[in-house]
Formats: structure tokens, sequence, C-alpha cells
């Protein structure tokens, strides 16, 4: 019988990430048999709020304080995981920058099993869990059978399950800061660098028309700017467009860009990478335009439109004008 489940929670200026309930129900789906425990790693005074907001959805919650874990730290806190974790146990945390600086080196430790960018999980019999992750973009599914016996360290992809927000667990705070090992790094913290705020802060915006490489031309990003006035949105990207310089960062979205939460979203000309929808939350509704009809982002849409968006935009641009 697999062990317990564990799940990293990221947290910031004392509030839990999203991610946190994604794993929640990402638990739930592996099994709903074996009880999860919430994993809460910090230092300072904000740390007693995360835990209390996790227990909302967690029965049990780990809390782990030090002043060596004030930032996160993935060598330290591989130490700290290493000494706590029971050998079998079934780690889940985010397919994020971070969790991909933690995992697999976790895994090597723990000498288990590691999934990365996992997307769902077809059940857990025995010691067998079935995984499915994502390959090329997205465009491949890949089923993997893994062997838990000796536990699992699983990087799942942010913005996939769906958060039960209506959930009330009323979880157990643990405090476990006095196991917390010897934390002696060869990292150091320097300094946060606060990202741009810009011109306009899309990740407080409604809807947002969101380009992509599929633009093509710097020249073209204006389809999208009219479009946008047309429907009192925004213009916002994707990676490669801040790349080439033709927004600013403080457009993109995306897990090294901004985490947006609009009710529209607009992908045009858009993949849809992993990295990219990783800062889609909140579940919006999205319409994507896109001459591939096998591009990623049709299977996360609620309507796709497989047009070239340099023919099929001014003409919706137009026909929103019309209609004011
Ligand atoms: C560590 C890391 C962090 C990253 N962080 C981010 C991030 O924060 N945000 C982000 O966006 N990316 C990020 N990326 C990059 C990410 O992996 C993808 O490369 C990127 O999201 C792709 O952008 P895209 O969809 O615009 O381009 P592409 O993947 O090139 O897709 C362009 C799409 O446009 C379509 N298309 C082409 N021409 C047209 C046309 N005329 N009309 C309609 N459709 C057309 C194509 O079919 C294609 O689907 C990151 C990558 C790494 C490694």
């Amino acid at each position: 019988m697999a062990g317990q489940i564990f799940a990293y929670i990221t947290h910031k200026t004392g509030k839990a990430d999203d991610s946190a309930l994604e794993l929640a129900t990402a638990a739930g789906k592996i099994s709903p048999d074996v009880a999860t425990t919430a994993i809460v790693i910090g230092a300072g005074a904000d740390l007693d709020a995360v835990c209390s907001e996790v227990a909302q959805s967690y029965k049990e919650v780990w809390k782990f304080e030090h002043d060596a874990l004030a930032y996160p730290n993935a060598e330290a806190i591989r130490k700290l995981l290493l000494s706590v974790l029971p050998q079998d146990a079934i780690l889940l945390a985010p397919h994020d920058t971070f969790g991909m600086d933690l995992c697999p080196g976790l895994s090597i430790k723990l000498d288990s099993v590691f999934a990365a960018d996992v997307v769902d999980f077809e059940g857990l019999e025995g010691n067998t869990l079935k995984v499915i992750r994502q390959e090329y973009s997205g465009q491949v599914s890949t089923h993997l059978t893994c062997d838990i016996a000796n536990g699992a360290v699983i990087n799942v992809r942010p913005g996939v399950f769906q958060p039960d927000e209506s959930k009330s667990a009323g979880g157990q705070v643990i405090d476990k800061s006095s196991e917390v090992p010897d934390l002696t790094s060869g990292r150091r913290f320097l300094e946060i660098v606060a990202a741009e705020v810009g011109d306009v802060d899309i990740t407080k915006e409604d809807v947002l028309v969101s380009v992509g490489r599929g633009v093509e031309d710097q020249d073209n990003i204006e389809i999208a700017e009219e479009l946008a006035e047309a429907m009192g949105a925004v213009v916002s990207c994707s990676r490669p467009i801040v790349d080439a310089k033709w927004l600013e960062k403080s457009r993109q979205v995306g897990t090294s860009g901004k985490t947006v939460k609009p009710k529209v979203y607009l992908a045009l000309g858009i993949s849809g990478s992993f990295q990219h929808l990783g800062g889609l939350k909140g579940n919006p509704y999205i319409v994507a335009v896109n001459k591939n009809p096998k591009a990623p982002i049709f299977q996360v849409a609620d309507v796709g439109i497989v047009e070239d968006l340099l023919d099929f935009v001014p003409v919706l641009t137009e026909k929103i004008q019309e209609g004011k």
C-alpha cells in the first residue's frame, strides 16, 4: 500500500499560492483514501497565517519555522524534507521554477520515483501509480506507470487541477520546527528583485487580449490593440513577444511573467505552453485563435477559432465596433 501524500505549499507575504488548493485536488485524484498532509516552511509572523489558511483545505498541516528558511532555498529545504519525510511518501509540489529546482534532486536523495509536469493521475493500485505528462509543448500525452514502493516526488502543472474553494477541512496545524535539521547551505540569499509594474497592471484586468508569436511582426500588435480598445480590454502577451522587445516585460503572462486572473482571456497566436498557462488563474473564459487546429491552447479553450489571426481579428474588431 502506498505511503502518505504530502503537498509542498508555496506562499508569499502571508498568503498561500493558488497551487496549495490545486495540490489538494491533485492528491484527492491520486487517492481519496490516503490522507494528505500540507507542508508549510518559512520564517516570521506570516507563517501562522499561511498555516491557518492551508488548514481549511488539509486535515493536517506540518509547520517548519527556521531563520534559514525565510527565503526559498531549495538546497536547505531538500535537507529538511529528506530528514522529515517517511521513506514511502508521495510528495506533490508545483511545477514552477522553484519546484523544478527542489524536486529532481530530492527524488534522487530519497531514491524515489520522479515525475515532472504531471497533468493528471489515472489512479493508484497498491504500489502502482499511473500519471499523465505532456511532451512537445502539449502535443503528445505520455502515460507513465510508476512503482512507488519507495515513494514518489511529483511536480504538478499549475492551473490544471481545479481548486475546491468550498472545502473546509478544519485541519490541525502541527508545529514541527523542533525537527528542523542542520540547514547549512552553499547558497546565500542576496536580494528580492521585484518585477517592474509597467504602465498598466495586467493582474488587475478583467479582460485580456493576449498576443503570441503567431502575431508574426511587431507592426501587427496594433491589430490586438485595436481589438482590446473595442472591448475595453488590455493587451498582454507571451514571452517571445517580450524577448523580441515588442512589448514590455510587465505585459508577459506566465510562470516567469505575471499571474493574471481575468474573467475573459483572448489568446491570439499563442500555442499554450505550460509556462504560459501557468500564469493564467481563476478559471477564465478562454477564447483562442490559432491557425493550427492541433495547438495545445485548444485543450483549455472554451471557444476555439482555427483561423489566421491577421485575417480574423480585424473583422472581429469591426463587428464589435458596429455593435456598439
Ligand atoms: C523557464 C521558462 C520560463 C518561461 N516562462 C514563460 C512565461 O512566463 N510566459 C510565456 O508565455 N512563455 C514562457 N516560456 C516560453 C514557453 O515555453 C513558450 O516557448 C512560449 O510560451 C511560446 O509562446 P507562443 O505561444 O507565443 O509561441 P509559439 O509556441 O511559437 O506559438 C505560436 C502559435 O501561433 C500560431 N500561429 C502562427 N501564426 C499564426 C497566425 N497568423 N494566426 C493564428 N495563429 C498563428 C502557431 O500555430 C502557434 O501555435 C518560458 C520558458 C522557459 C524555459
